[in-house]
């Protein structure tokens, strides 16, 4: 505590050097803040990559990039002769490193939910390659896995010939050297995109599987970024453990579990987890927009990424091999996240008495607040309660902002993200920033400066307890800054306010703030797109609140009270009397406590009209800011032929009638798809297997293609009970084939198929189908396939589609200007042929 017997009042600077003064101490404390920041992104970035000639022990992205250049030459989708091709190479290569290296050629069916749309079962035909190198003394196995097949809209460059060809780099970096001491099992996958049919085949059934292991996943939805650690199995602290210690680019987050399952993405990684396996997923996610289209070509691969990826799995193979892997069972979830130089990581029981002490340290920064003069409890809680409207209205201004742009450029509702995206996303920071800044510069002389700064943090505190309940993974989120906040308070009003330790203290508070949540609301814009936009702002706002008592330093000094102000019981003598605090004291600016907002306040030198300019200066160059951004983003980001416009197209052809049509998903939908669809229409009960959704619809010629044969085996009946063996073949190269029964004509006991027994849902009335299949990469020969019916009396009807994935042979088809692109989804350029057989 201060003890000096000099009040300031006697020697208050002039108003132009306390001016000065305040601005050297806004400009110093936003510096640190800038450079904390810059460090946290900085240390996002991906290392460079390392060239072909780097020593055989080391991942060099330069010799994975060459497998990349052959896995996706061209698009080869699960059971196509190119994704053939692709097996044999990866093969050839893996038992060229001397590894015992075969080809699990099975069956398998869907592992999570990605179709159950189809209805019914979803299977595939998998070819899985699987090497081994076998440990000296096995505690366990470690299984490195990617998938090789590609979506059939695009060669899959970055998703997933990236992870399948560091694999292959990897294996030759630890072929090299001595052997492990654990099994290290490279599994490369088939039919990832189908339904995860490959990684379930293995999971569930090939030998090596028997007695689980740890995974590590490596995946990409984009096209560049830094490969984040995003998924775990659960009870996770010995595997982080591990992954913070051995990974030489860790990133990852305990929140990012929580994000991901807000996605409707899905990888390889469900179907070991529900079987058992442990493990981490590892994935890239910026530069969404070429996810799964025609662009992801080994030129859109980002080398760092890959570098990354490798480095990581290179190092995690290694520590995971010479590991007991006995020992990785903690008993509990880790909350971890990224800082400069590590992963910062603590078990997560110690989530709730974070967020306890957080709340409790902000009641106690509050009490202190109100003891010594700087706001009283109504103020504090009028601040808390008023510190509720950025954090709501900020997400909700980035969400119409996004609106109104998607509005001006449909074409990008059909977007994971723009093209370039920075510059939107730097027009939603600066309009969370235009918020906040906003709302801070209407109260601060109303409310107080340190009764909001008090409410910020209240939020904060809140917020990691309403994650604690929520997302515990998360709550750190919000926990530590409202920790470290609170605390930076404390101290501030420990040392005498005015003195410049003050501004030390809550600059240090904000500093963790920023060092959390920075690298959360970089992270995140890639993870959710542009279309979630708000979410970033949420995090954006609470960064701000978090700083809130170093933002006060941007405006201008608040006006001196009068001595006599203060209320009874205030301050003592000597520590900062209201109203006087130099500059970058905290609170600074403060309004005693009881004081009337307006009216008792003098005319001081630089006073009230002024201070009431200069507050709204801040938030008026940020609203400024978020428009220019946004100009600039749609001045720059236009469609052209290297970034095209999406556009969605398929053509369902009906057999029975003769009649052809096609078809879109695209709501607003671009010219060039315009020519082709105009009116919604239901598809659910002419072709199950696109699903039941409303499309638009438009006439096509009919094509001369054949539907696919469904012809009986055997037909047998048993009281009420009617058995057919069926044979489903298709009559053309396909990527996959439907079956469903009419449920007006029968409902389905049993089904096998391909000698498996599948789970045949109970159907609810009304519903037009009893039971749906749908078959990935079916045999040229056909599926075996035997239903035990209970019919309704009469023929059965089944109805039976296949679908393949060109349109350019179609009648009526035009080509795409080069500014048009297709749209990465499962079903673009989709070719269905559909027909009903009665028996
Ligand atoms: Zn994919």
């Amino acid at each position: 505590m201060a003890t000096s017997v000099e009040s300031p009042l006697e020697h208050a600077p002039p108003p132009a050097v306390r001016r000065t003064r305040r601005g050297l101490t806004a400009a110093a404390a936003l510096a640190v803040l800038v450079a904390i920041g810059a460090a946290a992104l900085l240390d996002l970035r991906t290392p460079a990559p390392v060239d072909t000639d780097a020593p055989a022990g080391q991942f060099s992205a330069g010799r994975a990039a060459e497998h990349v250049e052959v896995v996706a030459a061209r698009t080869h989708v699960a059971g196509s002769p190119a994704n053939e091709q692709v097996r044999a190479y990866l093969e050839g290569t893996l038992r060229d490193l001397g590894l015992s290296t075969e080809v699990q050629d099975t069956v398998a069916e869907e592992a999570g939910q990605l179709s159950g749309a189809a209805g019914g079962a979803t299977l595939a035909r998998v070819r899985n390659v699987v090497a081994r190198i076998p440990g000296t003394d096995p505690t366990g196995r470690v299984f490195l896995v990617a998938h090789y097949d590609s979506v059939q809209s695009g060669p899959g460059g970055n998703d997933d010939a990236v992870g399948t060809s560091a694999i292959l780099e990897v294996a030759r970096a630890l072929s090299t050297g001595p052997r492990p001491r654990n099994d290290i099992v490279f599994v490369l996958t088939d039919a990832e995109e189908a339904c995860l049919c490959g990684a379930s085949a293995f999971a569930s059934s090939h030998p090596l599987a028997a007695d689980g292991g740890v995974v590590l996943n490596l995946e990409a939805r984009g096209s560049t970024g830094p490969v984040i650690m995003f998924e775990t199995s659960p009870d996770n602290a010995g595997l982080v453990g591990v992954f913070g210690r051995a990974a030489p680019h860790a990133v990852g987050t305990s929140f990012a579990v929580e994000v991901y399952r807000l996605l409707p993405n899905d990888t390889d990684f469900t179907a070991f987890l529900d079987h058992g396996f442990t493990g981490l997923n590892s994935a890239y996610l910026d530069g969404g927009a070429i996810y799964h289209t025609p662009l992801d070509t080994p030129a859109h691969v980002d080398r760092g990424s890959l570098q990354q990826h490798g480095d990581n799995a290179l190092a995690l193979a290694r520590e995971f091999g010479a590991t007991d892997l006995a020992d990785l069972r903690a008993g509990n979830d880790a909350t971890y996240f990224p800082v400069p130089g590590t992963l910062v990581r603590y078990p997560g029981w110690l989530t709730w008495p974070l967020a306890l002490l957080a709340v409790v340290a902000v009641g106690l920064l509050g009490w202190s607040t109100r003891r010594r003069g700087h706001a009283s409890w109504s103020r504090i809680s009028a601040g808390f309660g008023l510190a509720l409207l950025p954090i709501v209205i900020a997400p909700v201004l980035a969400q119409l902002l996004w609106l109104a742009i998607t509005t001006i450029r449909p074409g990008y509702a059909e977007l994971l993200d723009p093209y370039r995206p920075l510059w939107y996303r730097l027009a939603v920071l600066a309009l969370a920033a235009a918020v906040l800044l906003g709302w801070y510069a209407l109260l601060r002389r109303r409310i107080g400066a340190a009764a909001l700064a008090v409410g910020g943090l209240g939020w904060l505190a809140v917020l990691g307890v309403l994650l604690a309940v929520l997302t515990p993974g998360g709550a750190y989120l919000a926990t530590l800054p409202a920790l470290a906040g609170a605390a930076g308070g404390l101290v501030a009003l420990a040392v005498r306010p005015s003195s410049r330790w003050a501004v030390v203290a809550v600059t240090a508070g904000a500093a963790v703030g920023v060092l959390i949540l920075l690298p959360t609301v970089m992270l995140l814009f890639p993870a959710l797109g542009m279309g979630m936009g708000g979410v970033a702002a949420l995090f954006a706002v609470l960064l701000g609140l978090g700083a809130l008592p170093v933002l006060d330093l941007i405006h201008p000094a608040l006006p001196a009270q009068p001595p006599g102000a203060a209320p009874p019981g205030a301050a003592p003598p000597g520590t900062a009397p209201p109203g006087t605090a130099p500059p970058g004291t905290a609170p600074p600016g403060t309004s005693p406590s009881g004081a009337e907002p307006t009216g008792t306040e003098p005319a001081v030198p630089g006073g009230t009209p002024s201070v009431r300019r200069g507050a709204a200066v801040p938030a008026l160059a940020a609203a400024l800011a978020a428009l220019v951004l946004a100009g600039i983003g749609l001045a720059v980001d236009r469609f052209d032929a290297e970034h095209p416009v999406p556009t969605h197209l398929m053509y369902a052809l009906d057999t029975n009638t003769g009649t052809a049509r096609w078809l879109s998903h695209e709501t607003d939908p671009q010219p060039w798809t315009a020519r082709y669809v105009d009116a919604p229409e239901s598809t659910g009960s002419d072709f199950p297997g696109l699903g039941d959704d409303d499309m638009l619809a438009g006439p096509a010629q009919a094509a001369p293609l054949p539907a696919p044969a469904l012809t009986v085996l055997a037909d047998q009946t048993d009281g009420d009970r009617r058995t057919l063996r069926l044979r489903l073949t298709p009559q053309r190269q396909v990527r996959l084939a439907t079956l469903h029964v009419a449920a007006s004509t029968a409902t389905v006991v049993r089904a096998t198929v391909a000698g498996r027994d599948v789970p045949v849902a109970a159907v609810t009335d009304g519903e037009p189908w009893s039971f749906g299949l749908v078959f990935h990469a079916p045999p040229t020969d056909g599926i075996e396939i035997e239903l035990v019916l209970s019919p309704r009396g009469g023929p059965v009807s089944l109805r039976a589609m296949d679908a393949s994935d060109d349109l350019s042979g179609l009648p009526g088809f035009q080509p795409r200007p080069a500014d048009v692109g297709v749209v990465g989804s499962h079903t673009s350029e989709m070719l269905a042929v559909a027909h009903t057989y009665s028996y």
